[in-house]
Formats: structure tokens, C-alpha cells, sequence
């Protein structure tokens, strides 16, 4: 990962969730309040626009400066988390380029990160859920000598595989919480965006 990655990677995470968007507010208006395409949409075009004004010496330092934009213009549950996310994964990038383990090193800071301010655990329905599974493909797949390439295409089919596993669980956290077993059935949105954040990263890579 270096600085140019980073930017191509957090431009095609916009174009995600602008191609996306309808997908995302449609599962959160079944299980919540209809407005994560709109949160996702409005948080990464703002990261978008602001990108050529980012000035970084590393790609840290573009990953922090889009959590804390991120943090300023997204309301709701998914803007402090993911905003939190990247600002954690961009302060643990302190070199103008990281290999693989380096990266999942950083990827498990953002984790963190979301684990303390929302205090969600796997199987609670939540972006965890699709973090946690990309996070722990990245590793094996870094630590068996894959490239970013292998190591990011590894995270975000496992970061897939996570998001549909969460269409049986009960959510446990956030506004889908509210709705107790009637939120079986439904795939959480929030780990839907997050598998996408994580194919945006493979095939940036790639
Ligand atoms: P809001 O629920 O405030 O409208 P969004 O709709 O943008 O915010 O985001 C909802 C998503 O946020 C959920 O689908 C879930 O994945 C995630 N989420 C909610 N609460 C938590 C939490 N405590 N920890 C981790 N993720 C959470
Ligand atoms: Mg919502
Ligand atoms: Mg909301």
C-alpha cells in the first residue's frame, strides 16, 4: 500500500457506493431507517471531492484525513464507525509504503477501532461481521507470502461470505436491534457496504 494505492482505493470505494447506493438504503429501509445508501453516498463523494486537497507524505496519511471527513460529514451509526474505521487503519500507516502484513497490521487497528466505539461482537449483525472474516483472510493470506493483490481478493471474498452469513443472525446492535427477531432474514447493510469497501481494495490491487 503506498499513497497512490490509497487514493485509487478510496476513489473507487466512492464509485461503489454511488453505484450501490440504491442496494444500501434498500436493506437498511427493511431493518432500520432507509438512509445508508444516503450516509455511504454523501460521506465518500464528500472523501472524493476533497481528495486532490489531501496532501499526504503517506498513505496513512490519505486513509486518516478520509475517517476524519468522514466523521464530519456522515450522521447516524455508520459515519463515527467508519469514519473511526480508516482514521485507526490511517495512523497505523506511518511509512510511505506498507507490505501486506504491515497492512494487516493497520486493517486490524481500524477493527479495533470500530470494536471500541460500538461495542458490537461478531454475530451481532453488523459491519463486524463482514470486518472481521475480511481481516482474518487478509493475515493468513499475508502471512503465507500473498501479495496486496492476493492478500485484498482473499479479504473481500471472505468480507462477501460474512455479509451473507448475516441474513440469519438477530441483530444485537444499532436500530435493527429494535425490530429483535424481525430482523432475521434481512442482510445487515453495514456489512454490505463493508464487503464492498473491501472489493474496491482487491480490485484496486489487482
Ligand atoms: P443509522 O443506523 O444510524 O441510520 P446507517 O444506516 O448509516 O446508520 O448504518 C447502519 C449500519 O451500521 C448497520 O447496518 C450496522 O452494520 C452498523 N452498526 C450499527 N450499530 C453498530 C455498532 N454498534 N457496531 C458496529 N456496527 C454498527
Ligand atoms: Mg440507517
Ligand atoms: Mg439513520
Amino acid at each position: 500500500m503506498d499513497i497512490a494505492l490509497a487514493r485509487t482505493w478510496v476513489q473507487a470505494i466512492a464509485a461503489a457506493m454511488d453505484k450501490h447506493k440504491d442496494l444500501l438504503t434498500q436493506l437498511d429501509s427493511a431493518i432500520g431507517d432507509a438512509d445508508h445508501g444516503a450516509n455511504m453516498h454523501r460521506g465518500f463523494s464528500a472523501v472524493a471531492a476533497e481528495l486532490p486537497r489531501f496532501e499526504a507524505k503517506t498513505a496513512g496519511g490519505i486513509l486518516a484525513r478520509t475517517g476524519a471527513l468522514l466523521i464530519s460529514v456522515v450522521g447516524g451509526a455508520s459515519g463515527p464507525l467508519y469514519g473511526t474505521a480508516f482514521r485507526s487503519l490511517g495512523k497505523a500507516l506511518d511509512a510511505p509504503r506498507a507490505d501486506p502484513a504491515t497492512f494487516a497490521e493497520a486493517l486490524a487497528e481500524g477493527l479495533d477501532g470500530v470494536r471500541r466505539l460500538g461495542a458490537a461482537a461478531e454475530g451481532d449483525k453488523t459491519m463486524i461481521d463482514a470486518y472481521a472474516p475480511a481481516l482474518a483472510a487478509f493475515r493468513t493470506s499475508a502471512a503465507s507470502g500473498g501479495d496486496l493483490a492476493e492478500a485484498s481478493a482473499a479479504a473481500a471474498d471472505a468480507a462477501e461470505q460474512g455479509m451473507r452469513a448475516t441474513v440469519p443472525m438477530q441483530a444485537r446492535k444499532g436500530r435493527a436491534s429494535y425490530l429483535g427477531a424481525r430482523s432475521v432474514g434481512h442482510q445487515d447493510p453495514g456489512a454490505t457496504s463493508t464487503a464492498l469497501i473491501f472489493r474496491a481494495l482487491a480490485d484496486t490491487a489487482a
